[in-house]
């Protein structure tokens, strides 16, 4: 053998190693998958055997062209987000949910979230990052592989293949509801994509078809009556952490001596997400009936329809979602975040002048919908210095062993919620005599709660945490004289189940007097029969599944006998 025939093996033998090395590489997520996933032997055993033939035949074709690390980068790089996320959340397939608040969240909330992922990108730029030089370098620099090499690893990896599929086979046979889209890594990222890419399609098609939507609302009081309504779409604030419903520290005092304030105990979100939770909360739609989204309108429509002036006020940003979409129903709409001209850093406080200023405007009936940014992480942003109750106070980074100051720093925000909602009241009650308030948070909040150190919002599984949110309904003795029944209503409700994504829009038609073909008897707290309601839970793929199905884990199933839940 020459000296050239010896570096050509030499070459070719390295190369067949980096072949292999991919082919681990790439299995990586399906092992893991299979460990974090619930399910059966069948499903699990063919999630790694089917996946592992497939990434091997790929390999094998794409080393043909020598265009192995060009090729697969697309695996390499959901891989490398698939291990990022089960690091974050412990389990779990990339979901639609993710994939679309990748492009409805801002940058700053983006890199509070990155800041706490830096070890998992770490761990797979040190996995993927040298397979992807030594391919380009072998691409460069070396000779294909040898052809009859080449097609013996084909049929390799063909018979594993082979067996997969049998293993799939038995997957479907012996495991129900097993199947490939919802449970194949990587084919249900696959799905995930189609399904976030289709879903965005149909938020861009939205305008038009709601276009002809009417509430044909009308007002069921004098015309010229005053009046104001103002409900407040909180951000990841739980009722578990509101004195008003018990918590042993003081963080509701305000509202627990606010007359004519009820706190209703019972209320759970339908969805763990902004994007999907607020639009729920600002129309007819539940986890039920969510596709009815895309061509219906939302409460300020039927407000506007009903004789009234209408503002949307808000201390998040644009994020192109449905948000943003029903927000512009409104007659005046204000993102405090957007305006460039007033300083960076926003309070809820800074929406409490634009409120009074609607309050105090000519129009009879005025409605404003406020969206804070409430107790959103970073927790130690939300409020200034000079308002820390509960301290230390942080800033507090992001691991269990900060949990006593994430606690402290979020219990700062409900205190912050608490002075909100008070000064709102306040306002209404100065200028205008009939009125109401109705508040709820768009979801709740993991903070290193249990065994499983879950934290934040949003993951593709919900917890209990993530669900329990506070829900208060404020009416002024003026409103009560009005509506005679209503303040009996509400109280004699306020221990009863809630879904807020259903019960919050039809409550806030029933506080402004709107009269509607599309209201729904039983479903405001206000009504003398409060309908009980089934519990669902909006899943990533947004089908409504019962609740319990949705919260498997004991740690929830105590939570949901501790509070009482039905
Ligand atoms: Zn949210």
């Amino acid at each position: 053998m020459s000296f050239f025939d010896k570096k050509i093996f030499k070459w070719s033998g390295w190369d067949k190693v980096l072949m292999h090395l991919w082919v681990a590489a790439l299995v990586v997520p399906n092992v893991i998958l299979s460990i974090t996933e619930p399910m059966g032997v069948w499903a699990k055993l063919a999630n790694v055997i089917l996946p592992c033939g497939v990434y091997g035949l790929l390999v094998t074709l794409v080393a043909r062209v020598r265009l192995t690390a060009i090729l697969l980068f697309p695996l390499v790089f959901f891989a490398a987000f698939q291990l990022v996320l089960l690091y974050l959340y412990g389990n779990s397939i990339i979901a639609v949910d993710m994939l679309l608040n990748l492009v409805t969240t801002n940058v700053s909330e983006a890199s509070e979230l990155l800041a706490g992922i830096m070890p998992s990108v770490f761990g797979v730029v040190i996995l993927y990052v040298p397979l992807m030089v030594w391919g380009i370098y072998a691409l460069c620099k070396h000779d294909p592989l040898p052809p009859a090499y080449l097609r013996r690893q084909a049929w390799k990896w063909g018979g594993n293949t082979l067996l997969g599929v049998a293993l799939t086979a038995a997957a479907y046979a012996f495991e129900p509801g097993y199947t490939v889209l919802d449970d194949m890594y990587p084919c249900n990222v696959g799905y995930n994509i189609y399904l976030a890419i289709d879903r965005t399609a149909k938020t861009s098609a939205r305008a038009e078809a709601a276009k002809g939507f009417t509430f044909y609302a009308e007002s069921s009081r004098d015309p010229e009556l005053r009046e104001a309504h103002v409900m407040v779409i909180g951000e990841t604030s739980r009722a578990a952490n509101f004195s008003i419903y018990g918590y042993d520290r003081p963080t509701s005092p305000l509202l627990e001596k606010e007359p004519g304030l009820v706190a209703f105990s019972r209320a759970l979100s339908q969805s763990n997400t902004t994007h999907k939770s607020v639009p729920m909360l600002l129309t007819a739609v539940g986890a039920d009936d969510f596709d009815g989204i895309y061509h219906q309108k939302g409460i300020l429509t039927a407000y506007k329809e009903a004789g009234y002036h209408t503002v949307f006020l808000s201390n998040q940003k644009f994020n192109r979602s449905l948000i943003d979409e029903l927000a512009f129903e409104a007659d005046e709409c204000v993102f405090i975040n957007e305006d460039d001209s007033v300083a960076d850093h926003h309070y809820d406080s800074d929406l409490l002048p634009l409120i009074g200023e609607a309050l105090a405007s000519d129009h009879p009936k005025v409605f404003v919908v406020c969206h804070t940014y409430g107790s959103h992480f970073d927790y130690f942003d939300r409020y200034p210095r000079s308002q820390a109750v509960f301290s230390p106070d942080g800033p507090g980074t992001a691991t269990p062993g900060q949990r006593d100051v994430l606690i402290n720093e979020y219990d700062n925000t409900i205190r912050g919620v608490d002075a909100f909602l008070h000064s709102v009241v306040d306002s209404l009650r100065a200028e205008r005599p009939v009125s109401s308030m109705l508040y709820t948070s768009d979801h709740g909040e993991d903070i290193f709660d249990d065994r499983r150190a879950r934290f934040l919002h949003a993951s593709p599984t919900p917890t209990f945490h993530q669900l329990y949110v506070p829900f208060f309904v404020w009416a002024s003795d003026s409103l009560a004289a009005v509506e005679p029944n209503m303040r009996a209503n509400l109280s004699d409700n306020k221990d009863k189940d809630i879904e807020t994504s259903v019960s919050a829009f039809y409550t806030m038609l029933s506080l402004g007097g709107i009269v509607t073909p599309h209201f729904e008897d039983g479903c405001s707290v206000a009504d003398s029969a409060l309908r009980v309601p089934v519990r669902k839970y909006l899943n990533d793929h947004n089908q409504a599944v019962p609740l319990l199905e949705a919260l498997p884990d004991t740690a929830d199933r105590k939570l949901i006998h501790h509070f009482n839940i039905r």
